[in-house]
């Protein structure tokens, strides 16, 4: 079965509640879900008056196609953000496609490998906590090493490690 890595991100509301249901919708809809990363805590860019963001990667074993993963995650993302959007006007939680095997695809709708995941510590750290061995198939570098040349320099941190239930 193909291996997915997702990445999960919010910055409002219950940010932590976000990321379970997230969790237990792709468990639902997408596939088995394998591991998952600790919580990781970034600073909002620029605009201060921005919550920090949690991120978290999962690996999930999935008999979709990367075209109904990306119909899936978009439906969640509707489900999760429109009790949301009644009361913050805002979304609540993203999910990306960051590898499917190591596919690399390049549509209109969806690129694989995201193309921003070796720019982004917030992608890297969590990735790097489930597969540092990770060749990038277009980068040929494994995640640790693209990690160790990320120019990001946004601060990163574990949030509550260990202590979330991966379910
Ligand atoms: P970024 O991609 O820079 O993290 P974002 O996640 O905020 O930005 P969205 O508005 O969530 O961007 O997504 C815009 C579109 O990106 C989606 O509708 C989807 O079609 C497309 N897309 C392309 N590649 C991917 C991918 N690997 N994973 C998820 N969405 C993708
Ligand atoms: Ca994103
Ligand atoms: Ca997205």
């Amino acid at each position: 079965m193909p291996r997915l890595y997702l990445l999960l991100g919010g910055n409002l509301g219950d940010r932590v509640l976000y990321l379970q249901q997230a969790r237990a919708g792709i468990a639902k809809r997408i596939g088995i879900l394998e591991r998952s990363s600790s919580l990781y805590e970034t600073a909002a860019w620029g605009n201060t008056e921005q919550p920090a963001f949690l991120n978290q990667v999962l690996e999930v074993q999935t008999e979709l196609s990367p075209e109904q993963v990306l119909q899936d995650i978009n439906m969640l993302e509707q489900e999760l953000g429109r009790v949301r959007l009644e009361h913050w006007g805002a979304r609540v939680i993203d999910i990306d496609i960051l590898f499917y095997d190591d596919l690399v695809l390049q549509t209109q709708r969806l690129t694989i490998p995201h193309p921003q995941l070796h720019l982004r510590r917030f992608t890297l750290l969590p990735l790097a906590e489930l597969a540092p061995e990770l060749v990038h198939p277009v980068l040929g570098k494994s995640i640790s090493t693209l990690l160790v040349d990320c120019p990001d320099e946004l601060e990163v941190r574990e949030f509550g490690a260990g202590s979330f239930d991966a379910s």
